[in-house]
């Protein structure tokens, strides 16, 4: 995949359409030097997506549109939903939230 600009979905309302600039994701090489000789870790840049302009479909902006990607894809606002569900996976106790809003 080249970096380029292609028409993409928008992510508000899904409709096609929109033109943005695409950088896929790529693996980059860091060599750190170590004690024991020369260590290569990589690490995944991720896609990255630039709109170019707004949405035909339901008219949100380039800005609009890069927040909606920007806390989608990065994992790191996830929504309160979505930090329960890992928390209950982890096996963390989910009454955090709940009690101050008890009284
Ligand atoms: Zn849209």
């Amino acid at each position: 995949m080249i970096a380029g600009k292609q028409t993409v979905k928008c992510p508000l309302c899904g409709g096609e359409g929109v033109t943005a600039f695409v950088k896929p994701s790529y693996l980059q090489g860091k060599t750190s030097r170590i004690s024991a000789g020369a260590k290569t870790t990589y690490h995944r840049v991720p896609e990255s997506v630039e709109y170019q302009g707004s949405c035909p479909n339901c008219g949100k902006s380039a800005a609009e549109m890069q927040r909606a990607t920007k806390s989608g894809l990065s994992g790191k606002r996830l929504s309160h939903e979505e930090r329960m569900r890992r928390l209950r996976e982890s096996g963390f106790p989910t009454t955090i939230g709940t009690s101050a809003s008890d009284r």
